[in-house]
């Protein structure tokens, strides 16, 4: 194979030889586009202003949009629902990902793309890889631009997850996002800039991919970053149990705190500052929620890093667990998952540190 330029390959022998009539066609997979809306799906009124309406457009305009799917795939779609994500929630996050667990058992499908806004890529994700069986990969995709807007992303973010969902070196990969170029695992995936196309960023690891116009490379063969089976299966879930997450800032009171418990939260995710710490007053909220048998995790509000059991704060006197890995967004998805079975504290935390 030459490399002629970005995306252009040329087959230097099938150039000399072009194949025999008789040849077989080449494979295809059989992609299946599961859309709940979202910017990919958003349409502006005027292309010089940048409000627009996130979820707008259906599965089949998304994929008439990109005609060359078809020299990649045999692609069908389905519209899951077609909201902006930040309206996703228990019951969205139910209903998609028995979809998805019934199309994963499906001999008709080789991989599923998921289209779906940006804001809570992240969490839905994240449910996903938690919840999911996945021999075959999930590839959530998405847009920073409408599909009306000049140099919009999506057309190009579909084409390399549709190829990413129908290759078999993905496989090992479990649930993915593909944004902008890369493929980042759905554990360590967060969104880190508000409108820019280098929207995700797997913070603390790196991408676990690269797709370079529908040609996906797998670092280490996704070595460690899917799930061997579901946290808890999804069959098994008919509803969630509420977690909140409070952001931690200097000076900040208990009165949040005590609000979320007299609420009903069964879980509380603090977003400390630095290493998950907070206030006097605030930690004194955390120890009374705690003892009425909220579970408190501390998590960070800071980007990068992980939230270190037993340092500046005593979690084994206090009846914390400590969020490790996971910053709020996932240790709450992790927290209300780990609530649906009986557990001790010791046992949430090793969730925490296995998952
Ligand atoms: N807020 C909308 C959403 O998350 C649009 C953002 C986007 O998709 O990029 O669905």
């Amino acid at each position: 194979m030459i490399r002629l330029s970005r995306g252009i390959l040329l087959a230097a022998t099938c150039a000399l030889a072009p194949a025999p009539a008789w040849a077989a066609a080449p494979f295809k997979p059989d992609v299946f586009i599961a859309a709940t809306g979202g910017t990919i799906a958003g349409a502006q009124a005027n292309v010089e202003q940048h409000g627009y309406t996130a979820g707008e457009l259906g599965v089949a305009s998304l994929i008439a949009a990109v005609p060359q799917l078809t020299d990649i795939a045999n692609v069908t779609g389905e519209q899951v629902m077609n909201i902006p994500s930040q309206d996703m929630d228990d019951a969205a996050w139910l209903t998609l990902a028995k979809r998805l667990e019934t199309l994963e058992r499906s001999d008709a499908v080789t991989g599923i793309v998921v289209t779906h806004g940006t804001d809570t890529m992240e969490e839905t994700s994240f449910f996903v890889a938690l919840t999911v069986d996945t021999p075959k990969p999930i590839v959530f995709t998405g847009a920073m631009r409408p599909a009306t807007a000049i140099g919009a992303d999506g057309p190009a973010n579909l084409y390399d997850a549709v190829a990413v969902a129908g290759s078999t070196l993905t496989r090992a990969c479990g649930t993915v996002v593909v944004f902008n170029d890369q493929i980042h695992s759905a554990r360590y995936v967060y969104k880190t800039d508000t409108t820019r196309p280098d929207a995700f960023t797997s913070v603390d690891r790196g991408p676990v991919g690269a797709v370079d116009t529908g040609h996906p490379v797998v670092f280490d063969g996704c070595a460690g970053s899917a799930f061997r089976q579901p946290m808890v299966p999804i069959a098994g879930i008919s509803a969630l149990p509420k977690v909140d997450i409070l952001y931690a800032y200097a000076g900040m009171g208990r009165d949040l705190i005590d609000h979320a418990v007299l609420a009903g939260a069964k879980g509380i995710v603090m977003a400390g500052v630095g290493d998950g710490n907070v206030t006097e007053a605030a930690l004194a909220g955390l120890r009374d929620a705690s003892a009425k048998g909220v579970v408190v995790v501390r998590s960070t509000r800071v980007v990068a890093g992980f939230t270190m059991r037993n340092a500046e704060v005593d979690d084994d006197k206090d009846r914390f667990v400590a969020s490790a890995e996971l910053k709020p967004s996932k240790a709450r998805i992790l927290l209300k998952l780990a609530l649906l079975k009986p557990s001790s504290l010791a046992e949430i935390q090793a969730d925490f540190d296995t998952w």
